[in-house]
């Protein structure tokens, strides 16, 4: 398939890759020149704008920060409207707010295009070993032309219309912040009580404490290691865009509050570019202590 890809970052750039290797001819485009030169080494097409890649593509996905990068390569100058061909497909496939990604699928849908909200969990690692969880807003026709490329990436849910997509993603990104603020409360307690928190981690893992997000950051926090992997200042935006839309709906989310102003802190901080693990460096600057092997 001819397919167009915008957004070569942490995430872009494997699952570009990927996609490369299950054999689709593509064309990329960013705005950092040698992430598309990587690519171009690899086998893809440079794309001279956005609306230069969604003119050779048959489907087109972005992979950008939020929305407002979103609707500035969708529908912006130079943007993938001005080139798409009627009857092609906009798969976006960054965590934004799900209005946003019904906007952008109005726009695509006024002009005779597709549109896919379908952004993805599992981090660097799982872009890289192309094993994503990929969470679809849109209609099953335009999924069903869509799978064969979320095959390369991982594994894809269809979760309702355009923007249930990002519903999902927005309550995926609720329970991982949580889930990291509460780790690092009880590994601080276990530190400053003189326990190694890697003995603790290992003794609970496999108890109804374990979890993935468990596995994947205790062993950031314990061997001090906070190269994102996602950024502090990414998910600060995913909480955020969480509680814009818990307001619209009326939703009481008090945990989900309390953790995105500890990530606004923490950006404050000049930590916004760490891993979300860094979280625990809030926690541990309260409770003076370094969760580290003992
Ligand atoms: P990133 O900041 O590493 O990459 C974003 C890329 O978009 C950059 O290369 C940037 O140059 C490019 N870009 C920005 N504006 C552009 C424009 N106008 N035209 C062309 N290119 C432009 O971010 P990332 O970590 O790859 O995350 C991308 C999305 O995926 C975000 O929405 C994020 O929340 C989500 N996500 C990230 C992770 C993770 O672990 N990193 C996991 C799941 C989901």
């Amino acid at each position: 398939m001819k397919v167009g890809f915008v957004g070569l970052g942490i995430m872009g750039k494997p699952m570009a890759r990927n996609l490369l290797k299950a054999g689709h001819a593509l064309v990329v485009h960013d705005l950092v020149t040698s992430a598309v030169d990587e690519l171009v080494a690899a086998g893809a097409a440079r794309g001279a704008s956005a609306a230069d890649v969604a003119a050779r593509s048959e489907i087109t996905i972005t992979m950008l920060p939020d929305g407002p990068e979103v609707e500035a390569v969708v529908l912006g100058p130079g943007g993938i409207l001005e080139g798409a061909q009627p009857g092609s497909i906009v798969v976006d496939m960054s965590s934004i707010s799900p209005i946003v990604a019904q906007r952008v699928g109005a726009a695509c849908a006024a002009k005779g295009l597709g549109f896919l909200d379908a952004p993805v969990s599992g981090g660097e690692p799982k872009a890289i070993d192309g094993s994503l969880a990929i969470m679809v807003g849109g209609e099953q026709a335009v999924f069903d032309q869509v799978l064969p490329l979320f095959d390369a990436l991982g594994s894809s849910t269809l979760t309702g219309a355009v923007g249930a997509g990002n519903v999902t993603k927005l309550a995926n990104q609720i329970m991982v912040a949580v889930n990291i603020a509460g780790m690092s409360e009880a590994l601080a307690l276990a530190t400053k009580s003189g326990l190694d928190p890697e003995v603790v981690f290992n003794a609970v893992k496999g108890g109804l404490a374990g979890s993935a997000v468990l596995n994947a950051k205790a062993p950031m926090v314990i061997g001090r290691n906070f190269k994102p992997g996602f950024r502090i200042r990414l998910h600060q935006k995913d909480l955020r865009n969480a509680l814009l839309a818990a307001e619209a709906l009326k939703v009481s989310l008090p945990f989900t509050s309390l953790a995105q102003q500890v990530l606004m802190s923490l950006m404050n901080n000049g930590r916004g570019d760490l891993d979300h693990s860094a979280i625990a460096t809030f926690i541990e600057d309260m409770a003076q202590v370094e969760i580290k092997r003992s």
